[in-house]
């Protein structure tokens, strides 16, 4: 991020537009519903911003710009459409101490005026660094478009409120409190105007008074593979509402920054080897924070069922009496077919799938090798890298045949995703290299070249 957003403070502050055709007065359109002090420096300044002066609505000063004019100005644009007389304003405004956009000049400008969603007192910036202003315009038309005018209302409204609000404890209940109101008491009420929003906001305020202290609650959550498109609705929403989110290392930064901005993230790693988090330790702080009052999202890569301890953390918070709800994911078998352009299971080839771990608790994992071992069987093998070569061992005892396909499938779904072709003969050599999270899929090829390639340009 090369550009910081921030709101400006404007009230009783200077800003200086020099220039007076066109490009000035589109910034002039929006500088004029702040509550700056505006002062247009330009030789052959436009009628609608002489008119504009001419109302008070800002001071004209019809010459070109001097040393001094942007004196006790927080921000200036140079905005004359034409090169040079914008660098001799640059100059000029930076040396009098006022930070300048020279319009339309990305590279010599010290900030830049982001895209604008208006609802006042709700405003809604979209800046892409100058990368690309049409996305800029198609997001804002978006928003335009989804965000209720009303919103404005509802945020003058509420902010009336914010002090009587206060008798709520706060964190969770206030919060708590505020969601009903912009989800659903106050759009209701906002059809009949300002007073009845009013009176909502004062019953609602006065039910959250009255309602017990509510405990908090747990949401077991599937992150899915990776990427932040394949998560669900309902765990984004989680995401929107947390106040502790508590991932495991699977769940990437992208994910992680759906979060409510103000919620705790807590990294409870466990890796398949590697130094880990106690389970028990990570039940207990899952509890602890559930006891606290706190939305808490226990956020797992994949489905939470699949290889997940689901079941542990749940006896955790039914023995601390917290309510809970599990969110499923993607699991990362799902992901992974999808990457090959395979199914799970195929009519005449197998009737079922197994999900394997490749180690548990005590070390390998023993399976039924001898039903794996039989052709056409598929199975997805979780954590099956450091037990490939032992696996290997067990299914050619068992009869399998050493030509059996078996794909990895590293980093499913995610832009490092890596597919690996092979056989169970070349299997343990085959995983030379793949550091990253990686599924194996046995008795599976990826789909012929061609196929596979027509294949991802639908999932692009
Ligand atoms: N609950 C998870 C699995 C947790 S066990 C799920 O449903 O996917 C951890 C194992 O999952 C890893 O060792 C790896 O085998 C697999 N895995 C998780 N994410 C993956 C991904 N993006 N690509 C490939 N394998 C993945």
């Amino acid at each position: 991020m090369n550009h910081f957003p921030v709101f400006l403070a404007l009230e009783g502050r200077r800003v200086l537009v020099a220039g007076g055709g066109d490009a000035a007065i589109a910034k002039l359109r929006l500088l004029l519903k702040t509550t700056a002090r505006l002062t247009v420096v330009a030789e052959d300044p436009a009628p609608e911003i002489q008119s504009w002066a001419a109302e008070g609505r800002l001071a004209l000063i019809p010459r070109a710009q001097e040393p001094g004019d942007a004196l006790c100005c927080v921000i200036a644009y140079a905005a004359h459409e034409d090169a040079a007389k914008d660098a001799v304003s640059l100059r000029l405004s930076a040396a009098d101490g006022a930070l300048v956009n020279v319009v339309d000049d990305l590279a010599n400008s010290q900030f830049i005026t982001p895209a604008i969603v208006d609802r006042d007192p709700v405003t809604i910036a979209i800046g892409t660094e100058g990368a690309a202003p049409v996305l800029a315009r198609k997001i804002k038309a978006e928003l335009e478009e989804r965000l209720p005018a009303r919103l404005g209302l509802l945020a003058r409204v509420g902010k009336g409120f914010r002090k009587m609000a206060e008798a709520l404890p706060m964190g969770a209940a206030r919060r708590r409190f505020w969601a009903a109101y912009y989800d659903h008491a106050g759009p209701r009420a906002a059809d009949q105007g300002e007073e009845a929003v009013g009176e909502a906001l004062a019953s609602l305020l006065a039910e959250h008074l009255q309602a017990d202290e509510r405990p908090g609650h747990v949401d077991l959550v599937g992150a899915g593979p990776g990427d932040p498109e394949l998560l669900t609705l309902k765990a984004r929403k989680a995401l929107h509402e947390a106040d502790v989110v508590i991932h495991d290392r699977l769940v990437p930064p992208a994910i992680l920054e759906l979060a409510r901005r103000e919620a705790t993230i807590i990294e409870a790693g466990k890796t398949g080897f590697g130094p880990s988090m106690a389970q028990a330790d990570i039940d207990a702080l899952i509890v602890e924070h559930g006891l606290n009052g706190a939305h808490v999202v226990r956020l797992k890569g994949g489905d939470p069922a699949v290889f997940g301890r689901l079941d542990e953390e749940i006896e955790a918070l039914d023995r601390a009496g917290l309510s809970w709800a599990v969110i499923p994911g993607i699991t990362a078998a799902s992901a992974s077919v999808a990457a090959i352009g395979q199914s799970l299971t195929k009519r005449g080839r197998n009737g079922a799938v197994r999900f394997l771990t490749g180690h548990d608790v005590k070390g390998f994992a023993d399976q039924d090798w001898r039903a794996l071992a039989r052709p056409g069987e598929v199975a997805a093998i979780y954590m099956g890298k450091r037990a490939a070569r032992w696996m290997q061992g067990r299914l050619m005892m068992h009869g399998a045949a050493p030509e059996t396909p078996v794909t990895v499938v590293e980093n499913a779904s995610r832009p490092e995703q890596r597919i690996v072709a092979a056989t169970l003969a070349t299997l343990p050599d085959a995983l030379n290299g793949v550091d990253g999270p990686a599924l194996l899929l046995h008795g599976l090829a990826p789909r012929a070249a061609q196929a596979a390639l027509a294949d991802r340009e639908i999932a692009l």
